[in-house]
């Protein structure tokens, strides 16, 4: 009996690991998953009161980064989330869409409310908010990101 539950808990604890590193926060219980300090250390990236999600400037959120990037070009099939046009993975930016506030106090590096862009559109579009920044003739849009003459 005893050799059961130990395997059984050897089993939950298994796959809580596994939900954490698939990076899925609820606990297989149904609980609010308890994340210690150690294993938010360790994370790439900081996860806000507000539920927001900031990459760490270290040398692994710098792998997060790029990996956040790559999965947003694969979920909007390349296309620059400004001008619409496929770009490559290589040369795909992360698009901040809402603006980042007064010393960053709003960045939201998750994936779900952001998107790639070529590089010059994102640097066109600066801190103005995505919203804003559609309301842009599509041509201008195209030109800022390199895309006209
Ligand atoms: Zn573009």
């Amino acid at each position: 009996m005893g050799r059961v539950w130990k395997a059984l808990g050897l089993h939950l604890r298994t796959r809580k690991l596994g939900a954490q590193r698939l990076g899925l926060g609820a606990d297989i219980r149904g609980g609010r998953m308890k994340i210690t300090a150690n294993q938010k250390k360790a994370l790439p990236y900081r996860i806000m009161k507000d539920g927001r999600e900031i990459v760490k400037k270290t040398a692994a959120g710098s792998v997060e980064y790029r990996r956040r990037i790559s999965q947003m070009w694969h979920r909007d099939h390349g296309r620059c989330c400004l001008c619409g046009i496929w770009l490559h993975p290589d040369s795909a930016t992360f698009e901040h869409k809402r603006s980042r506030g007064m010393g960053g106090g709003t960045r939201d590096d998750r994936i779900e409310v952001n998107g790639i862009s070529h590089y010059l559109g994102n640097a066109a579009k600066g801190s103005m908010s995505y919203e804003r920044y559609m309301e842009l003739s599509p041509t201008e849009r195209l030109r800022n990101c390199g895309r006209l003459q």
